[in-house]
Formats: C-alpha cells, structure tokens, sequence
C-alpha cells in the first residue's frame, strides 16, 4: 500500500508555496551563454562585500573545524553598545528571516493568527502558515501599511502583527508617530513586530527606529539585518531587539549555532567599517536618482521608496517584460506574487548597472510600442 507522502505534513505546509528568490547570475549565465549579466532583483549591496569584513573573515576561516559562539558574544555586546539596550534583549538569526521564523515558532499555533499587510514581505505569510496559524491579510493604503486598519483587525486569538517599514516590494514607510499610535491601541497579547530591514537607507523627516520605543511597549519587537546596508546577504545574519522575555523565548528555540563563525565576525567587522556603510547609502542615493529620473523619463510611474530598490509600473504585462530582460542579461523581480502584476521590482545597482539597465529598458519597450 502506498501513501500520499505530501498528505502527512501538517496542513499549513501542505498549501506553502516556497520562497522565490532572484534568479542566481551563474544560472542565467549559463542560459544564455555570456559572462556580463547584471542582477538587480535581490536588494543586494551592490558595493560587493566591505574588505573589512572580508580580512575578519580569512582571520577566522583558519577556525573552520571548530564550532562557533553559540551566544555571539562580541557581536551582540557591539550591537548592544551601538543600539543603546542590552545584551539580553537581542537575539541573532541565520538572516533575519530566521528571526522572523523564530517568532511564529514561539508564538504561534494554530488556534492563533496573525495580521500582515497587502503586499508586504512575503515572509510573514510563510513562517505564519508553517505554524498552521491563520493569516489576517489588511488591504493596503496607497501601496503602504494601513496601521489603523491593522490595529483593528487585531482580535483575541491574534499573537503577532508585521510591520515592515519600509516594506519591501513597495518601498512604503511608516513615521515613528504613526508606529507609535498603533502601538498605544493593540492589547498588550500582540507581539507587533516591526521589520527595519533597510533601515539605513531611510532619509526621510519623521521616520525613526522603533527600537527607543521598546521601553514603552514591551509587545514590541524591532529586527534588523546585515542583508542589505552592511552587504553581508550570503553570510545571514540578522537579529531581533526585544524585551527580555521574548529574546529569552528566541534564543531557546534557535538552533545553538544558528549564526556560522564566519558570519559572526563579518558582521562585527562590518558593523564597525562605518566607511562602507556611509559608502553604501550614498551610492543608494544617487542611484535613486538615476533610476526614477529614468523613469520618469520614460513616463513610467514608480512608487516612492524609502529603500534600495524601485517598483516602477510598467505598460503592458510585467511578467513578459522580465522575461525579455533577462533576455538582455539583466535580472529585475516580478512581483505578481506580491499581488502587484503591472510592476516589477528593480534593486539600485551600481551606477553603470543603473545606466544599463534604464537603456535596455528604453529600448524594450519601444520596441513593443509601448511608450
Ligand atoms: C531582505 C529582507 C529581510 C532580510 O532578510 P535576511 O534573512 O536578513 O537576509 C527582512 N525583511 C525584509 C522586508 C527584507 O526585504
């Protein structure tokens, strides 16, 4: 006799879909036979890896056969130290996402739900549904959080609420008083979980970290990661600032040596290479400009952001103008999974990246007639 073996996994992971990354440079690469593909598709650091985190690294390799700190003790006493709380409320992750899952694991069962908003990072709904949790999905406000809406959509059985500011594929971003007021009107049983991913980028009057406000608010947990701004996206760390309570809960159910070695002393390298990441959010900056002056340009409507990357509204189908990019050796994100299939999701490279991929973009869609 045999067995439907998918039909034993829990119902909740039977109905995930699993993430979907950028297409690797290599894979296309291959594909299609050259060596110069660009990737804009994974709001990655287009500095490439800070050379002080790479001499941190080659320093520790030599280690390789030992385990790492399970605790990551100088990581977390320098980021304690540079974010003004204490060690006790941090717990690091494998990336951030790994945090992320921790949460769900920790607080979710499948008489619970959670609430995220439209479009958000679509992370939330898979370490929600893994736990078998329900998913409280909150329509969006021009493209961003609707923080009174999801404030209201709290309800008994809800133990956590994402918040991703800025959201990523959107770009959209919450002011600390408007995070503020959510947080004065959700009961004290929601953890409200506020993901400050491209932090670093944001140059905008009212935004601020929420982290000052887990005094205040011991619900509140603000993750962060080394993904980004600080260019360490394949070594995944990533780490959550919390009260005391909920990193201890964390840190019990994380695997003891979640964070590799390597990893570790990149990101204390990096953390401390104020340069690179001073480096990194100018060049973000003026990439912004480049690329939404492009856009514009070409009459094509974008939505603000916040971030390192740009949804940009293109005519015609979306998926058919990826596909013909990646034709041209340039890697951009549809993001139809994100319930925006008119647009696609471009990171900001580096400035001939930038240049390059405007230029293709130009030509594809007069080729098409489309503009
Ligand atoms: C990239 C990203 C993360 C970070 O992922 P890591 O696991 O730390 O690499 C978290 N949240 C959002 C919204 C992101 O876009």
């Amino acid at each position: 006799m045999s067995v439907d073996l998918k039909s034993l996994a829990l119902p909740g992971v039977q109905h995930l879909q699993p993430y979907q990354g950028g297409m690797p440079v290599e894979e296309l690469e291959r594909e299609l036979g050259i060596s110069d593909v660009i990737k804009l598709a994974s709001n990655e650091n287009p500095l490439g890896l800070s050379t002080k985190a790479r001499e941190a690294v080659d320093r520790v390799l030599k280690d390789g056969a030992r385990y790492p700190d399970g605790n990551g003790y100088y990581l977390k006493n320098a980021l304690a130290k540079q974010l003004g709380v204490c060690a006790n409320q941090l717990t690091l992750g494998n990336g951030s996402n790994d945090v992320l899952e921790l949460l769900a694991r920790g607080f979710l069962g499948q008489q619970h739900n959670a609430v995220v908003s439209e479009h958000a990072f679509v992370v939330y709904q898979l370490v929600i549904t893994a736990q078998n949790a329900h998913v409280v999905i909150v329509p969006a406000k021009q493209w961003g959080h609707d923080l009174e809406a999801m404030a209201e959509a709290v309800d008994s059985q809800t133990r956590l609420l994402f918040i991703a500011n800025p959201n990523n594929p959107t770009g959209t971003w919450a002011p600390l008083s408007s995070v503020e007021r959510l947080l004065q009107s959700v009961p004290p049983h929601v953890l409200v979980v506020l993901d400050e991913a491209y932090f670093e980028y944001v140059d905008e009057a009212g935004y601020g970290s929420a982290i000052e406000l887990i005094k205040q608010y011991p619900n509140l947990v603000v993750t962060r990661t080394f993904s980004k701004a600080y260019g360490l996206a394949a070594l995944r760390v990533g780490y959550a600032v919390s009260h005391p309570d909920v990193a201890d809960i964390l840190n019990r159910l994380r695997q003891p040596f979640n964070v590799n070695g390597l990893a570790l002393a990149a990101a204390q390298a990096v953390l401390a290479d104020e340069e690179y990441l001073q480096n990194s959010i100018e060049m973000n900056r003026q990439g912004y400009q480049q690329l939404t002056s492009g856009f514009e340009k070409l009459g094509l409507d974008y939505i603000p952001s916040a971030g390192n990357f740009v949804a940009v509204q293109v005519p015609g189908d979306a998926s058919e103008l990826y596909r013909s990019l990646l034709q041209k050796g340039i890697i951009v994100r549809p993001i139809a999974l994100y319930g925006m299939p008119n647009h696609l999701r471009v990171s900001i490279g580096l400035p001939e990246e930038n240049e390059r991929f405007l230029n293709t973009l130009s030509q594809l869609l007069s080729d098409g007639g489309a503009v």
